[in-house]
């Protein structure tokens, strides 16, 4: 492919009049490249693994948009079903058939999501969901685990606080301590402060929210005992157990982590792979909860562009693909082989390691046992990003740019992209 000659500036010319405009420069914190020594990249187009910079540079491509592309840039089919929607509405803000069928193909698929209620993003979608907890169980408390990303939800931009197992501090401004006080936060991985957390407020929690895949702070793999262990106390005291499967949703496999783990969730939330790259998020579970909601139950929540036509078909489009080529099972594989691969590299020409899960890695510096919970992130992630980081970019590969982000690959990245980026990295490497 060509490279593009655009005809506006550079990056570093666009950066400068964006950060006039928009605080930082952005409109996500993460894009600005904070800490890593230069201005970030500006892109003008995508195709399948590719990106391409206003200057005309190819970067193979390991954010995919934080997760939700897993067929790559505008895959085809994708686009043809948006071309053709496009023709027919953008949105109506009434009733029609396109959210049915994702809904349909949605509840038809996933035994724990009876019914469902179609948002425009993740955090909207677990926002929602905590509202409707505390609805249901007439109860107050929400307890989450620490290094859990669940979006910038008020009550969920907290973390563990210096005292007793959930004591919690807000870890954003602008949290009001009432907020923060609601909020219990225990470490992942850690059955004795679950345990020591119910036993203080077991009639007090409303729902327990995990990320089941948790991938939004390094990628700490959870036990399955673990996860069962938190479904269980939640069930034995009255408490919803939902599970946030806006990363791992449709993407570790049709069924995500419900399925990996064996998981009986009340309340499971989803979003980036379900737009196929448009705002599209959604929560869902059992029918009597979800008859909660308005206009059938108290609980009000509403959109102006929920259950958006063109979103509804992309992430339609993008779930049938998956589905009726065995994407998973294909995307899996392979990344399993390159995730061997790059594994075998770090190990033996530095003293980093890569964790990975079905179609995520994280690449870090060796622990001595698997990296469950945040204290166990070894010391100098950030410094050993930074510099994995921009000899990557400088060769054409393009990581997420931040040292607690994963990399996702897509069905897009072939056996020949990724034997050029295993060359790459040894390029940086020796
Ligand atoms: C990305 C993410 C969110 C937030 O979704 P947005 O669409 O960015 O609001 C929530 N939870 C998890 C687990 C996520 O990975």
């Amino acid at each position: 492919m060509d490279a593009i000659k655009s005809s506006a500036k550079s990056s570093v010319e666009l950066f400068e009049r964006a950060k006039k405009v928009a605080p930082g420069g952005v409109h996500s914190p993460v894009r600005s490249f904070k800490g890593l020594g230069r201005s970030p990249v500006f892109f003008l187009r995508s195709e399948g693994p590719y990106l391409w910079s206003v200057e005309g540079d190819r970067y193979i491509d390991f954010c995919q948009s934080f997760g939700p592309l897993i067929l790559g840039h505008r895959d085809p089919e994708v686009t043809e079903r948006v071309r053709s929607q496009i023709d027919l509405a953008w949105t109506f803000g009434a009733c029609e058939p396109y959210s049915l069928e994702l809904a349909e193909w949605i509840t038809s698929r996933i035994p724990s999501v009876e019914k469902l209620r179609f948002v425009s993003s993740g955090t909207e979608a677990v926002m929602s969901a905590l509202r409707l907890a505390r609805a249901y169980t007439q109860r107050n408390k929400i307890l989450k685990f620490e290094g859990c990303y669940h979006g910038h939800v008020d009550g969920l931009l907290v973390k563990a606080g210096s005292g007793l197992a959930g004591e919690s501090a807000a870890s954003s401004a602008g949290i009001s301590e009432g907020m923060a006080r609601e909020t219990l936060v225990v470490d992942l991985n850690s059955e004795a402060q679950l345990e020591a957390v119910f036993k203080t407020h077991r009639a007090e929690i409303a729902v327990v929210v995990i990320e089941p895949l948790p991938a939004n702070y390094g990628l700490l793999v959870q036990r399955k005992e673990f996860v069962l262990k938190i479904q269980e106390l939640a069930k034995r005291h009255g408490a919803l157990f939902m599970v946030d499967e806006v990363i791992s949703g449709f993407r570790v496999g049709i069924q995500g982590m419900i399925q990996d783990l064996g998981l009986n969730p009340d309340l499971v939330c989803y979003g980036k792979i379900l737009g196929g790259g448009f705002p599209v998020g959604c929560y869902g579970g059992r029918k009597e909860i979800m008859d909660f909601v308005a206009p059938l139950g108290p609980v009000y929540q509403a959109g102006t562009l929920s259950a958006n036509p063109v979103g509804m078909v992309a992430g339609l489009a993008t779930l049938q693909k998956m589905e009726s080529t065995q994407g998973w099972a294909v995307l899996n594989a392979r990344s399993s082989e390159f995730c061997g691969r790059l594994k075998a590299l770090l190990n033996q020409h530095s003293d980093l390691d890569v964790t990975t899960y079905a179609s995520l890695f994280w690449i870090h510096t060796k622990a001595s046992e698997p990296i469950r919970s945040l204290n166990l992130i070894p010391k100098g992630q950030g410094e050993i990003f930074k510099s994995m980081f921009l000899k990557l970019l400088d060769k054409g590969v393009y990581l997420a740019p931040n040292a607690y982000e994963v990399g996702f690959l897509s069905l897009a990245h072939t056996d020949a992209v990724l034997e050029e980026t295993l060359g790459k990295i040894k390029g940086v490497l020796i």
